[in-house]
């Protein structure tokens, strides 16, 4: 596995692969990898004779009180693993090269960046359309990979890549999660041992409400209301628990369109998202 940090670098690499007709996936992230990335690893290289991950945490996808300046980095395990998954290429640049001296452009996908996390994360979606731009442009990749986990962002690169006429496919990967259910998470490492327990809480009131959704007559108000209470009432900080549209993520209260339900909820001070297909 090779490991660059600059454009250059990656375009001439890339340049070489084209010559030879090779399809290239790209998988984004942020490092402090786990089961859930090499999951989408695994999927690209699979589908594809080349695999670049690129590991940039990107400053610009931070609000001000968010963890940037504590987020896990992990270079050496995160080298390990990507060489033993058979990556070819590892993109690792810095805020120099992504953001330098001058930057000014910034790319905004409206309506699907506009519920849910949205408003909870000001700037949020903007700073991660921006990033996301930046790598498809530098690597061209012929595929991209993005988890389900992350379902709102997901529904924002496929919207950007429509947009912008991007020529790369976006795959989605579906959630990779723990025994108990959570799903894995590089935040999860932020859990203390009693808060870790109660974190599975999510993906079993999850399930349940999704199953109850789904009854014959089911009262969609109230059930969603008495979701939110047992998280609460166990601790939780809700951002938000809605039922939504799987691909405009905008709220709604009835199934009459294909949903799905979606949480953010903060446990001390980590913040933990899940969804589940209703
Ligand atoms: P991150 O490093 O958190 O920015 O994540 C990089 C990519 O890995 C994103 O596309 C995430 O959605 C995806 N990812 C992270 N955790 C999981 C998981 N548990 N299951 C599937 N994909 C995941």
């Amino acid at each position: 596995m090779k490991i660059i940090t600059t454009i250059q670098a990656l375009r001439d690499i890339r340049a070489g692969w084209a010559h030879e007709k090779q399809a290239v996936g790209l998988v984004p992230t942020m490092g402090a990898l786990h089961e859930g990335h090499a999951t989408l690893v695994r999927q690209s290289v699979k589908d594809n004779a080349k695999t670049i991950v690129s590991i940039f945490v990107n400053p610009t996808q931070f609000g001000p009180q968010e963890d940037l300046a504590r987020y896990p980095r992990t270079p050496e395990e995160d080298e390990k693993l990507l060489a033993a998954e058979g990556v070819d290429l590892l993109y690792r640049p810095d805020e120099q090269v992504m953001y330098p001296e001058g930057f000014a452009t910034g790319v905004t996908v409206k309506g699907v960046s506009d519920y849910l996390c949205g408003p909870f994360r000001p700037g949020h979606f903007n700073g991660v359309a921006t990033v996301v731009s930046k790598l498809l442009n530098q690597a061209q990749p012929t595929c991209a990979y993005f988890g389900e986990k992350d379902w709102q962002q997901l529904q924002v690169i496929r919207r950007l890549a429509r947009d912008l006429d991007v020529a790369t496919t976006i795959i989605g990967v579906p959630i990779v999660r723990e025994a108990d259910g959570l799903a894995m998470s590089s935040r999860n490492r932020y859990l203390d041992s009693e808060n870790r327990a109660k974190a599975a809480l999510i993906p079993r009131i999850m399930r349940q409400l999704a199953q109850d959704l789904r009854a014959a007559g089911a009262d969609i108000p109230t059930l969603l209301e008495a979701a939110r209470a047992g998280l609460c009432a166990e601790g939780f900080v809700l951002d938000y628990l809605e039922l939504a549209g799987a691909e405009d993520c905008t709220p709604r209260q009835d199934l009459g369109a294909p949903s799905r339900l979606f949480v953010a909820a903060r446990l001390g001070a980590t913040r933990l998202i899940d969804n589940w297909p209703v």
